[in-house]
């Protein structure tokens, strides 16, 4: 019997003979040489057949074994600074479990449409791996990141009776005899759950029936939602400063080998250091405004194109803040100092990601909430036990809203980020 492992764990087997378990990613043959590129989840290595070293049998069948083809490899480890990796197996045996011809997938290139067709077998690609572990380790590192802060996790229910900012971008479903909706925003709740933990975050999938056919939009996305009783608009900028720091920084360190897989830029995270630049709206107004390419008209929400400048122009996030109250959600408070804006926060990306979070400080007054509810139309009756929050020990708190797949697009350089969840959901995509 010999230990198994993995490719990711190779470097604690140099000089052994070890068993890897995975399937052929591509293979090369010459003479009495088989070079095996096998994958098994958490990386590839190459693995060389030298004809001499197994049985006849086996070096034939290696032969036949199309991409795909399932197998377990046992032969010993070697250190080799030209491997790719820096490892290699020497092949001294194989079990073949399924030999494979005509996987759908090949090397040359296909078009989006057909790999988001064959979603189910592209998330074995090299690119679409490291994607993926790397989205996993984001997970875990924002995690950490409130745990060790003391954040309670309390997640917010997907079925919600009513809307938290309108209807139009809501998914209905039948609920019994009623109809539910799905989450579009945990944060309601959120606040709720800070006003009995403190500290607390949301972190789950949300829905929006977002007609939107952009590279930063999904139907079915994750948001990680802090909230925290006894904060202002500056607590959670801080916050959100902090938490993107210190998720580049433990990807630097520990995901080096999916930045390496994806040819990843690393000056660009490198530089991602705090303080980041802020901008209040009216001066991000003005930087468009007076910018060539902008289409941006004063008083308006900013719109991708717009974000894209303002981010373009730091290579560090972008903190812009006190937005019109108009283009913003009725819970947001209105700044004191100039009632026409609220306290809130956009965080734009840079390399012209846009938009990763949106937060702000919330409303804590029971009669001005009260209000907005009624301006905005929204069901007063709905809302009771929202605005119980300001009726029984209401305390100034604040939170944002972290979308997950527009972060780690950002972090891991790609562009559409339909590749950063493992089943993407869009207007136009359902299946598989
Ligand atoms: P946008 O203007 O880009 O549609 P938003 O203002 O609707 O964003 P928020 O409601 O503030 O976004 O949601 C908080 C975060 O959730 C956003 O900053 C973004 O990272 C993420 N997010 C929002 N909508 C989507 C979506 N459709 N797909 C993926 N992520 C999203
Ligand atoms: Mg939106």
């Amino acid at each position: 019997m010999t230990t198994i492992t993995t490719v990711k764990r190779l470097s604690e087997h140099v000089g052994q003979t070890v068993t890897l378990r995975g399937w052929v990613y591509n293979k090369r043959s010459k003479g009495k040489l088989h070079f095996l590129q096998v994958r098994d989840g958490s990386g590839i290595v190459q693995c060389v057949v030298f004809m001499k070293n197994v049985d006849e049998e086996s070096f034939e069948a290696i032969g036949h074994l199309g991409q795909e083809s399932s197998l377990s490899v046992t032969g010993e480890v070697k250190a080799d600074e030209r491997a790719p990796g820096g490892f290699e197996i020497g092949v001294s045996s194989v079990e073949i479990h399924q030999v494979v011809d005509g996987y759908p997938i090949t090397p040359k290139e296909h078009g989006v449409d057909y790999l988001l067709s064959q979603r189910h077998l592209w998330l074995r690609s090299k690119r679409q791996s490291a994607i993926m572990r790397l989205r996993s380790h984001v997970m875990m590192s924002l995690r950490t990141f409130f745990q060790d802060q003391d954040f309670v996790c309390m997640d917010s229910p997907m079925f919600t009776p009513n809307a938290c900012e309108g209807t139009s971008e809501l998914f209905e479903v039948p609920y019994f005899e009623r109809t539910a909706y799905l989450t579009q925003s945990g944060q309601l709740y959120a606040e709720a759950s800070a006003m009995a933990l403190g500290k607390v975050y949301t972190f789950g999938p949300t829905f929006r029936a977002e007609k939107s056919k952009t590279r930063r939009h999904l139907t079915e996305f994750w948001m990680l939602e802090p909230e925290l009783a006894y904060a202002e608009l500056d607590d959670v900028c801080q916050l959100a400063e902090d938490m993107i720091c210190y998720v580049v920084r433990d990807v630097l360190e520990n995901c080096q080998a999916e930045l390496a897989d994806l040819e990843r830029d690393l000056s660009k995270l490198e530089c991602i250091l705090g303080p980041f630049p802020r901008l209040t709206y009216e001066e991000a107004s003005k930087i468009l405004l007076e910018h060539p390419d902008s289409e941006f008209v004063a008083g308006d929400d900013f719109g991708a194109p717009d974000e894209t400048i303002l981010s373009e122009m730091h290579e560090r996030p972008v903190m812009i803040t006190h937005y019109p109250k108009e283009v913003k959600a009725f819970y947001m408070k209105r700044d004191p100092e100039d009632e026409s804006k609220v306290l809130c926060v956009d965080v734009l990306g840079p390399e012209g990601v846009g938009e990763i979070i949106g937060g702000s400080q919330r409303e804590d007054d029971l009669g001005i909430l009260e209000g907005r509810i009624r301006d905005h139309d929204l069901p007063m009756s709905a809302f009771e036990w929202f605005l119980d929050l300001r009726r029984y020990g209401s305390v100034p708190h604040a939170g944002f809203g972290l979308g997950l797949e527009r972060f780690v697009g950002w972090i891991a350089g790609v562009e559409h980020i339909r590749e950063c969840i493992p089943f993407p959901r869009t207007i136009v995509r359902l299946e598989p």
